[in-house]
């Protein structure tokens, strides 16, 4: 039951009124993920947002949906949550999400632009890698082809989005390709930032099972180094977008903004292999 859930939210959102909509992941299958692998999905009930709204305090400006992917709930439960929050906190002028390729792909450019102008304003999505092998390897449930498309539509409908990589997510030797791949995807779209995370093997995960059996062997730290330094060489912004490695989980914590910062956060990354082995 969602009152009972581990709650994730993004590192930026720390702040930010919590709202839940959904509980567990209504995908649940990417073979590197634990967050809700024994969790049932399900909607929290409007009575209860409702409730939950009600008793807030009126002044919020900000307000952050949990769930895995509470996107995936369609336009119309969407759309009457927002006016909802709307309706109970009036000065909010930003509400944000998680939100998967998958179920941004169930909704039009227009139906985009609805929900960016009932309130909706910034969404983070994991993209993780842009290499096809990668994602079907990791069962993440999109392909490259399909992240670029739903990216380009909620460029059309001026929803911002912050992208979530992963880097190690291809296994040893592949960092510099991945980066490489990922990068020319990124390129494709604007988005607003890019935030990265270390792969994390966690037990229970199918994963863990492929690394007990060596069928995937995770890279080494200066190989997932090299990595970060070639996606950031490789990123070409069309417009200014955040480079940001604080999450926890990243073995290096660098943030800037690209490309302006570009020359200076290569030179952090080299700078600490340069710590680790002569290079
Ligand atoms: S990574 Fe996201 S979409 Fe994949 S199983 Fe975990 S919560 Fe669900």
């Amino acid at each position: 039951m969602y009152k009972n859930d581990t709650v994730y939210y993004p590192q930026d959102e720390m702040t930010t009124v919590l709202l839940p909509v959904t509980s567990g992941c209504s995908y649940n299958k990417c073979i590197f993920c634990s967050m809700y692998k024994g969790d049932k999905y399900c909607e929290v009930p409007f009575w209860d947002i409702e409730m939950q709204l009600l008793n807030g305090y009126a002044y919020t400006e900000k307000v952050f949906l949990t769930g895995a992917d509470p996107m995936s709930i369609g336009f119309d439960k969407m759309k009457r949550l927002l006016d909802m929050i709307h309706r109970y906190l009036p000065y909010c002028a930003c509400v944000a999400s998680y939100a998967s390729i998958k179920s941004i792909s169930d909704y039009s450019v227009e139906e985009l632009s609805i929900l960016h102008d009932a309130g909706l304003r910034l969404l983070y999505i994991g993209f993780e890698t842009g290499r096809d092998d990668i994602l079907k390897l990791m069962n993440k449930g999109h392909t490259v082809n399909e992240a670029i498309e739903q990216a380009k539509k909620l460029n059309q409908a001026s929803l911002s989005f912050n992208s979530i990589l992963m880097y190690g997510i291809a296994g040893r030797s592949q960092s510099v390709d991945n980066a490489v791949a990922t990068a020319k995807m990124i390129n494709q779209f604007i988005t607003n930032k890019v935030i990265t995370m270390n792969l994390t093997v966690f037990h229970g995960t199918e994963l863990n099972n492929m690394v007990n059996r060596g069928d995937f062997i995770p890279p080494a730290r200066n190989e997932r180094l090299i990595e970060i330094r070639t996606l950031l060489e490789n990123l070409q912004s069309k417009q200014p977008m955040i480079f940001d490695t604080t999450h926890p989980t990243n073995i290096i914590k660098i943030k800037g903004t690209l490309p302006q910062d570009k020359e200076k956060l290569v030179d952090e990354v080299t700078n600490r292999l340069s710590k680790s082995f002569k290079i």
